[in-house]
């Protein structure tokens, strides 16, 4: 049975949803349509009835409460925009062949319903005289809709890396943005983002960095960015995914 299916939990059921989503506000999400923007990032337009009363900072995210099986799987999506004419939220999906979340996609479609909780998450803007966006694909949403919210003057540069050029798309245009290929290697701990970083050299004044992706590269190249002389408070950092883990987020 579905969650949407639940119509009265009872109270042990409610206690144990209550916990799951650490007493944050429940939305009904409704998919309205789906867009396949490359081979690996699908968009899913949803509709939800009171997004207006949905208080975001770009770069925050959802705990998507997906229906599978038997079950609901919980997983972490940022939302990628609202719009609150047209009552909508959109949430873009990498594809990288496991897990619960592609079982989802693979059958969702207009009308298929879930909830989710939220907004939750650090990684939003901060006042700052420079700002450097780092992740992988799991970013994209996050760096495209912190990137759309800043001035067009306030100096922005964004490192992500992708499977291969094609999937630049799964972004608007941004020439701040420097795309880093994998060419052929699976996505996962690398020195990719790493090495493109250390070729950074950083702008003067009080920047804010917002490292954000697979765990073991987000804490490396913080720990390198502390040591080439930003403070703790002047980075935003979170494990997005992990080889072997399965939903969930790590603190870095
Ligand atoms: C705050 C936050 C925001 C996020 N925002 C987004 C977002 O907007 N869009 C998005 O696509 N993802 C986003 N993610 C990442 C997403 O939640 C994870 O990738 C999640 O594990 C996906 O669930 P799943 O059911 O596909 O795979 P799981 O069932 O969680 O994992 C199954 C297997 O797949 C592996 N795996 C998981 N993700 C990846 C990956 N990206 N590449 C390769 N292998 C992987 C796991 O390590 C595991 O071995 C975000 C994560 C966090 C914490």
């Amino acid at each position: 049975m579905s969650l949407s299916e639940t119509k009265e939990p009872g109270a042990f059921e409610q206690m144990r949803l209550y916990l799951a989503r650490k007493g944050r506000r429940v939305w009904r999400m409704t998919v309205l349509s789906r867009r396949q923007l490359t081979e690996r990032m699908t968009r899913v337009e949803f509709f939800v009835g009171d997004v207006d009363e949905l208080d975001w900072k770009r770069g925050q995210d959802l705990v998507l409460e997906m229906p599978v099986g038997a079950g609901i799987a919980r997983r972490h999506y940022t939302i990628r925009d609202i719009d609150t004419a047209k009552r909508t939220l959109t949430i873009d999906f990498v594809a990288h062949g496991h897990g619960a979340s592609s079982e989802w996609l693979r059958n969702a479609s207009e009308g298929s319903v879930l909830d989710a909780a939220g907004p939750r998450g650090h990684t939003w803007v901060r006042p700052a005289d420079w700002h450097l966006f780092v992740g992988d694909e799991t970013a994209i949403p996050g760096i495209a809709a912190m990137l759309e919210g800043l001035q067009r003057n306030t100096p922005a540069y964004a490192f992500i890396e992708i499977a291969d050029a094609a999937e630049r798309a799964s972004a608007p245009m941004d020439a701040r943005i420097v795309w880093l290929t994998r060419n052929g290697m699976p996505p996962g701990p690398s020195r990719i983002l790493y090495d493109a970083v250390e070729a950074f050299a950083l702008p003067p004044g009080r920047g804010h960095a917002y490292v954000i992706g697979e765990t073991s590269n987000v804490r490396a190249i913080r720990q390198r960015l502390i040591a080439r002389g930003l403070s703790k408070d002047q980075i935003a950092a979170e494990g997005y995914w992990r080889p072997g883990r399965i939903g969930g987020h790590d603190h870095v």
